[in-house]
């Protein structure tokens, strides 16, 4: 496995790649791994010739007073662990690589970012696209890899990839979880023991969204104001950014079912303590 850091040398590696025919996937992630990531890996492994994974906390998605100093990293155990899973380069670039002094492209995806964990974090998506973009261009994937996790990333994603026809596919690949539900985070590490025991809680309200449709109920008001108690009455809940409910594909919110509705995103992001979780489902009615 390379380890590579500098822009001009990953994009040597992957035009010879290209050259030599082979099929280039990209998993952009922050670090510190955990099971999630590996997914992606694994699964970029399964398809394509040659896997690329680049690490890299991004400046440019964190808000003033977010996590960015304290944001988990541990570099030395992601590149054994990548290894293990046969990844063949590590991109890591610096921040200095990534935002020469002077910078000053970024790239939005109007409407969708302003919603949701847009609302809570302004300018987080447009961080988020900003540094997809420039990953693509760097690496020149065929296909790039990315969780249902981050559920709304992945839609914008979709779509800033074929507003600005960009020629690569995106992948959206399964939540890992852990037994108790808890999606796998990295900010999971943040949580204190008994926020953690309780943080499966988010889950938990969306299997029971899931079971209030599967049994029937077709007024999504109600469904969310039946969760929002109970995350309520939690104590260790600091507060709820969003309970939603979303068309899959536009993330329009719906707040009644209809006949034509064969599927709808769940999605949540709440505060378990200090720290922001996000976790979805896809139910299906
Ligand atoms: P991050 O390092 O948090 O930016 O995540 C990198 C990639 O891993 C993103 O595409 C995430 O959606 C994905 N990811 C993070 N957690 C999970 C999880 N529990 N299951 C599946 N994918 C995940």
């Amino acid at each position: 496995m390379k380890i590579i850091k500098r822009v001009v040398d990953i994009r040597k590696e992957t035009e010879t790649l290209r050259k030599d025919g082979k099929i280039v996937g990209l998993v952009s992630t922050m670090g510190y791994f955990h099971d999630g990531h590996l997914s992606l890996m694994r699964r970029a492994k399964k398809e394509c010739g040659k896997t690329v994974v680049s690490i890299f906390v991004n400046p440019a998605q964190f808000g003033p007073g977010e996590d960015l100093k304290k944001y988990p990293r541990n570099f030395r155990r992601d590149c054994k662990l990548a290894e293990k899973e046969g990844v063949d380069y590590i991109f890591s670039p610096s921040a200095e690589e990534m935002y020469k002094p002077g910078y000053g492209t970024f790239v939005e995806v109007e409407t969708l970012s302003k919603i949701m964990c847009g609302r809570a974090r302004p300018g987080h998506f447009r961080g988020v696209c900003t540094v997809v973009l420039k990953l693509f261009n760097i690496v020149n994937p065929h296909r790039a890899y990315f969780g249902e996790k981050d559920y709304q990333q992945l839609v914008i994603i979709k779509k800033m990839v074929k507003d600005l026809n960009l020629n690569l596919e995106i992948k959206g690949c399964p939540i890992i979880r852990e037994k108790d539900g808890l999606a796998l985070s990295s900010r999971n590490k943040y949580l204190s023991g008994e926020e953690r025991e309780n943080a499966a809680i988010l889950n938990k309200c969306l299997e029971t969204a899931r079971e209030m449709i599967g049994g029937g109920e077709r007024n999504l008001e109600k469904v969310k104001g039946c969760i929002l108690e109970r995350l309520r009455k939690n104590r260790f809940i600091k507060k709820v950014d969003y309970f939603d409910f979303r068309n899959t594909a536009t993330l329009e919110e719906i707040k009644k079912i209809k006949k034509e509705q064969d599927k709808i995103l769940a999605a949540t992001a709440a505060w378990v303590g200090n720290t922001r979780l996000i976790d979805n489902k896809i139910i299906k009615v």
